[in-house]
């Protein structure tokens, strides 16, 4: 296993160092068209967009923008929807293609803002790939490939010398769209759009309170009073902690990422990741893989925490789950077994009951868009946009349409397999399946090197 004995633990992220520049809280009360809070991926791209549009917006953000899951995430964009995407196609089959299109639709906007915007985030556009390391899990990236090239998305499948990906991997689906950055230099970029641009911007004000009636929305923090025409909720996971948000719409949940310390260039080659695509496996609760411009490795999640209760607490990642992706590591990558864990985060993220993203309004003039499953990156930043376009024009755009809620209606924020005890039965699911894998493997190996010839991969 991949020592973790020196690893650094953080509240923040391992990507960037917070922002030096932090913007002062809101001291006074005033009036503005519309207050946008959370100053994530969603409330960066909505003011922007909103800006751009020539209304008058405020941005009140907790601590400073970027501080959430948008600068804390692997920095895969994703093309393809979130979550289990077989039971997403039982339950939605007729409208794959409109849910195809806006998640592809998602990760070419980012694409483009980061161009637009000049944003260096050490973005590669090398797509990911849903790697396989059974070949139970590759019957299912199969299936997954199918299900998504029905509904147009634009994917390949291939073994692991195909895909240029790692030899530990049997093979699999990538997403040809989409790729992989550094997320906090990507939300540090936005920032500084967001700075630069006619949004009034708090940071250090957390809304404690937000209700509708006398003329407008009221938005409250400790040191002041916002009233506005329109407010737009985007604090992800953290939004919940309001009695205004519809319940159920969504559970926040902690995942945890780890990046090695720099590994020689010759190391890297040997793994034959000529592709650099980041890599997700296929088990019930996904393994991450991804390079960095850096020379590191980040991977992560493998187990996912529930909240007990809100507010969501600041916190480290749990040392017992560090080490068990210490765990994984060593073995999807047996050569570099030796290379230490150097540091070590995690965030809050929402997840729905559908897999996909949730959007709507609360009457005619609270908007939310939240819980982007793990796919935020891309889906959270596009869904702002399309949200600012809403009220700036008063049209709901196409891929806005295909998930607005304008009742929610679920029965549960989510699946039963999201419990506490669904959770740990899923994590116990895939380290039996590894295991019975693992020894499928050495025995094929040890019959295939015994015969003198051929070793399988994984
Ligand atoms: C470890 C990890 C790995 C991930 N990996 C990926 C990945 O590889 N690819 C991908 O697409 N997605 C990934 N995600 C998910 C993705 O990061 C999220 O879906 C995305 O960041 C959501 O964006 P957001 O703007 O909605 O929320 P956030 O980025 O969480 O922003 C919410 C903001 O609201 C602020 N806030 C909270 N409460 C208040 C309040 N009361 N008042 C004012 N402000 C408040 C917070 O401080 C924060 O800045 C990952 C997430 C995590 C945590």
């Amino acid at each position: 296993m991949s020592s973790t004995a020196n690893t650094t633990y953080t509240t923040f992220t391992g990507w960037v160092d917070p922002p030096t520049d932090i913007r002062p809280p809101l001291t006074e009360n005033f009036t503005c068209s519309v207050a946008v809070i959370g100053g994530g991926l969603a409330g960066m791209a909505t003011a922007l967009r909103l800006a751009e549009r020539g209304v008058d917006t405020v941005l009140l953000e907790s601590d400073f923008c970027g501080h959430g899951a948008g600068s804390r995430n692997a920095g895969q964009l994703a093309s393809a929807p979130g979550g289990d995407i077989q039971l997403l196609n039982l339950l939605y089959r007729k409208g794959m293609p409109a849910i195809i299109r806006l998640t592809e639709n998602a990760a070419g906007h980012v694409e483009s803002m980061i161009e637009k915007l000049g944003i260096d985030c050490d973005y590669e556009a090398v797509g990911n790939v849903f790697a396989a390391v059974s070949r139970g899990q590759l019957g299912r990236t199969r299936r997954i490939a199918k299900i998504l090239r029905r509904a147009g998305a634009h994917v390949e499948e291939g073994t692991a010398r195909e895909l240029g990906i790692p030899h530990g991997f049997l093979g699999g689906m990538r997403e040809i769209k989409g790729g992989i950055m550094n997320p906090g230099k990507l939300l540090r970029g936005l920032r500084s759009a967001v700075l630069a641009s006619t949004v009034r911007v708090f940071e250090q004000s957390k809304v404690v309170d937000i209700v509708r009636g006398n003329g407008g929305v009221t938005v409250e923090t400790p040191g002041g009073v916002i009233l506005a025409q329109k407010v737009v909720l985007a604090t992800n996971a953290y939004a919940g902690e309001w009695d205004i948000t519809p319940k159920r719409l969504s559970s926040p949940m902690w995942v945890t990422e780890v990046e090695t310390e720099p590994i020689s260039p010759q190391r890297l080659a040997a793994l034959g990741w000529t592709s650099r695509s980041g890599l997700i496996t296929q088990h019930n609760i996904m393994e991450n893989y991804r390079l960095t411009a850096r020379n590191t490795i980040v991977f992560g999640v493998r187990q996912i925490e529930r909240a007990a209760s809100y507010p969501l607490p600041e916190r480290h990642p749990d040392p017992a789950v560090v080490a068990d992706l210490a765990k994984a590591f060593a073995r999807r990558f047996p050569p570099l077994a030796d290379v230490a864990i150097d540091r070590t985060w995690g965030g809050w993220i929402g997840i729905t009951s559908t897999w996909l993203p949730v959007a709507g309004t609360v009457g005619d003039d609270v908007y939310y868009s939240l819980a982007c499953n793990g796919h935020g990156l891309a889906q959270a930043t596009y869904v702002g946009t399309l949200i600012a376009d809403r009220i700036a024009t008063g049209i709901t755009p196409d891929d806005l349409r295909t998930i607005w809620v304008d009742e929610p209606k679920f029965g549960h924020a989510v699946p039963m397999i999201m419990g506490r005890l669904g959770l740990r039965a899923a994590w116990t699911a895939d380290r039996f399946n590894d295991m019975i894998n693992g020894s499928k493997r050495h025995a094929r190996e040890g019959f295939a090197t015994a015969a003198g010839g051929f070793t399988a991969p994984a």
